[in-house]
């Protein structure tokens, strides 16, 4: 073993011990943020926690950043050096609470931040924790790109908890849309010739997607649902309205999709004589990229810490994370612990639980731990960020 691996290996013992001393307040603040959940671009007592301990730590904070009150950046820095975001989501699900874990990710960042910040005393570099707001709809991290918060990050690094242990993280392009059918109401028996029916319309539509989803690319995923069907039944339905979400593997893809699925609605309304009104809410989210210089590098640093992830099978369960826009703008990591067992579903009550259980607060310190290593790596040796870099700038 050569004298830089030692330094490098005591280094990371180093922040390693740091993030066991700083476990109670972590807990805590987890804790606090799960028992206290708060909806997209609501969640300022979990804001205000991870800012005081932060700021406690010596970092320089901004609340309010890219006109967003509920996100920040906190900084501290020593000259020029590689610049180490770490992401902390916090936001909670609508009606299930931290049923998505987010709780564990804010104090997972938090801590890699503050352990990885002790390294600025001897190597010049950056380090920032960068809070991001809902990511369960809303795109907390699109508002934070378009303002500028990216531009100074070299890389940018988070973890999630799941079901399973899994480093690369594949996460599908999705586009939110909405939809109205407007027809005319008439008594469904005495006068139904007069009526148009913005619930036939619905339900051409619904089967239009149907068979659309039958002719479309390996990962697509079509899905939705109706929020207002009619009122009673002997009116003939005059307005139907609800939501379709619609994910591919790549940006390109999904927007050729989301164009089929508008004509669907489009003919289901020429076909019934209703009118529709079609919206887009927020921005899409992108497809993740992963970046293999990262996964190596928190690969191994996980398996230091005596966890192993299983063996990543590209595509599976894929969901959708505004970290892949992220992804799309510095190289990104984005990797999985597991709080559960394998049949625990995300944003379920078991998951909800078990992001506030021993196992759970577990995976929060060994990714805190696994994060700051990773960016321990990247400070010694900056040639690793221009490989990490390299690797971006090609195409995928
Ligand atoms: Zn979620
Ligand atoms: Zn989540």
């Amino acid at each position: 073993m050569s004298l830089a691996q030692v330094s490098t290996d005591q280094v990371k013992d180093g922040l390693s011990a740091r993030i066991d001393r700083l476990r109670p307040e972590l807990e805590r603040i987890g804790r606090d943020i799960h028992h206290n959940p708060e909806i997209a671009y609501e969640e300022n007592r979990a804001v205000g926690w991870l800012t005081s301990l932060l700021r406690e730590h010596g970092f320089e904070v901004s609340t309010g950043v890219a006109e967003t009150p509920t996100a920040f950046t906190a900084i501290r820095r020593n000259g020029d050096g590689p610049a180490i975001a770490f992401l902390a989501e916090y936001d909670a699900l609508r009606g299930l609470g931290h049923g998505c874990g987010h709780n564990l990710i804010a104090t997972a960042s938090t801590g890699a931040g503050i352990a990885l910040a002790d390294l600025l005393e001897s190597h010049p570099g950056r380090v920032v924790v960068i809070g991001t707001p809902a990511e369960e709809g809303g795109g907390g991290k699109i508002r934070l790109i378009q303002g500028g918060v990216f531009q100074s990050v070299d890389v940018a690094m988070m973890f999630h908890p799941d079901a399973r242990t899994q480093v690369p993280h594949w996460a599908l392009a999705v586009t939110h849309l909405n939809f109205e059918f407007t027809g005319k109401a008439a008594h469904a028996s005495g006068d139904p010739e007069k009526g148009i029916n913005a619930l036939d319309a619905f339900v051409l539509a619904y089967n239009g997607i149907s068979m659309l989803r039958q002719h479309v690319k390996e990962g697509a995923r079509l899905h939705g649902f109706i929020k207002e069907g009619g009122t009673a039944p002997n009116i003939v339905p005059d307005r139907t309205s609800g939501e379709f979400l619609v994910r591919a593997r790549d940006r390109q893809y999904m927007e050729e999709l989301v164009q089929k699925v508008k004509n669907i609605f489009q003919a289901a309304a020429l076909a019934t004589g209703c009118s529709v009104k079609l919206s887009i809410e927020g921005e899409p989210y992108e497809d993740m990229r992963n970046n293999g210089v990262l996964a190596g590098l928190f690969e191994e640093n996980l398996r230091k810490l005596g966890v192993h992830p299983v063996e990543p099978v590209p595509w599976e369960n894929a969901g959708s994370t505004d970290m892949g826009n992220v992804s799309h703008v510095v190289p990104g990591l984005h990797p999985t612990l597991a709080i559960a067992s394998a049949e625990v579903a995300c944003h379920s009550q078991a998951f909800l639980q078990a992001a506030d259980s021993l196992r759970g607060y577990q995976a929060m310190i060994d990714a805190a731990k696994a994060l700051a290593m990773t960016g321990a790596d990247l400070l010694l040796d900056p040639a690793l960020v221009d490989q990490a870099r390299a690797e971006f700038r090609r195409p995928s």
